[in-house]
């Protein structure tokens, strides 16, 4: 029996990782789990999950009235990596948006818990830190991401003679539109995904790229590949989740249904249940399916992986942070769809370069990124007005 403590249970990788649970309760007991502003789900988990101990929600007002309502249980707006701390569980899933993830994960790994982690930008903030903490034997990470999961599968098969990790990507809300034509495209349409249902930062990212830009990032530090090892192939309908190919020609992919539980459940398995990849010589055999190149000209922010791959450092964060806050402003109609890029790039340039950063050098440029991608956004909108 694992013991979960799910970390952003009122998203769309939480809700679903509560399906897998709730359809697997011979394997996995809920002790515990999070949310931000979104409390609905507070009563239909805990109608379910009599084990739930402790509960954390951002939304401090409404503690006070839960904790009338459910007497048994602890709730708490305290702190999430208190949470990690305080709740007796083996897994952790880490189903938070962006970097209030990367805490939780560090913290889940410094106490020795079974990470599953949803939450990508973890590693592409504090990637070097994660794998520190795994080399010296604290916890285990699991990844639950559809390609990494993908990856994860085929490597399981054969990880010998690998010639390159391919991240199949379905380009996005905007996947059928020319660069110039994304100059006025608006929010309420990239959050219009073809293939997949997710939270809207998730699905700003699909539609920029920097979701991809990120994932290769992720592919970098869970399997130890250089960028120059790890390529994009455009693929319609994201059945194909990703694919290897070795030396000798041949691909080993994963095809399935996009459906994100079952990556979830992969990894609540720690890879222990049965699995199917297959074998091809060319994508031509995938017939029906859709595969397409993808341009370095249409999505220059791809380009930004290798950056990060190599110098590492500081760059994921400040990368990170600049995409959060300029996503954010998107979302509020503030700046347009391009200058989500152009205030990353910004960004990337002002903020210094740390080589070897500690968790609180990573934390500081965060917040300088912060800063000044929230800076760049201001001169954009005075700009506009103008
Ligand atoms: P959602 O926006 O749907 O959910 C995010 C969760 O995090 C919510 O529970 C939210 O709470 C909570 N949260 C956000 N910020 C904070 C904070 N500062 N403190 C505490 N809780 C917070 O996101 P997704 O489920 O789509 O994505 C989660 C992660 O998984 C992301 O890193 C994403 O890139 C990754 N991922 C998602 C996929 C998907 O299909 N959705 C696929 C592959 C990866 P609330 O909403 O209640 O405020
Ligand atoms: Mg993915």
């Amino acid at each position: 029996m694992t013991r979960i403590l799910l970390l952003g249970a009122s998203g769309s990788i939480g809700s679903q990782t509560i399906d897998v649970i709730n359809k697997n309760p011979q394997d996995f007991t809920l002790v515990g789990f999070s949310v931000g502003y979104r409390t609905r789900c507070i009563r239909s988990i805990l109608l379910k999950h009599k084990e739930v101990k402790i509960v954390y929600l951002r939304d401090k007002t409404k503690v006070k009235y839960y904790s009338s309502r459910y007497p048994q249980v602890t709730f708490t707006s305290e702190g999430l990596d208190e949470l990690v701390n305080k709740v007796d569980c083996d897994m952790v899933v880490n189903a938070l948006v962006g970097y209030s993830g990367l805490h939780p994960s560090i913290t889940a790994l410094n106490a020795n818990k079974k990470l599953a982690l949803a939450n990508k930008e973890s590693l592409v903030v504090g990637g070097e830190l994660i794998n520190g903490l795994l080399k010296e034997g604290h916890g285990k990470l699991y990844p639950i991401d559809s390609e990494h999961s993908a990856l994860w599968k085929c490597l399981k098969v054969d990880d010998k003679n690998v010639n390159k990790l391919m991240l199949t990507a379905s380009g996005g809300a905007f996947r059928n539109l020319k660069r110039e034509e994304l100059v006025n495209v608006k929010a309420k349409d990239a959050l219009n995904h073809p293939t997949w249902k997710m939270g809207a930062k998730i699905t700003i990212d699909c539609a920029t790229m920097v979701n991809k830009c990120f994932e290769i990032i992720e592919a970098g530090y869970l399997y130890n590949y250089s960028p120059s090892k790890i390529g994009v192939m455009l693929h319609d309908e994201s059945y194909l989740h990703s694919y290897v190919i070795y030396n000798n020609g041949l691909m080993r992919g994963e095809i399935s249904k996009p459906d994100m539980r079952n990556p979830i459940k992969f990894a609540l398995y720690e890879g222990n249940i049965p699995f199917a990849t297959q074998t091809f010589n060319s994508l031509d055999e995938l017939k029906g399916l859709h595969f397409h190149e993808c341009s370095l000209e249409r999505y220059p922010v791809i380009a930004l992986a290798k950056k990060v791959l190599t110098k590492k450092g500081n760059l994921g964060a400040i990368l990170n942070m600049a995409n959060e806050v300029a996503v954010d402003a998107y979302l509020r109609d503030q700046i347009s769809f391009l200058d989500i890029e152009k205030t990353i790039d910004y960004c990337m340039k002002k903020v210094k370069y740390i080589a070897s950063p500690s968790l609180k050098e990573l934390d500081d440029s965060t917040f300088k990124a912060m800063n000044s991608a929230r800076e760049y956004i201001y001169f954009l909108k005075e700009g506009n007005r103008r």
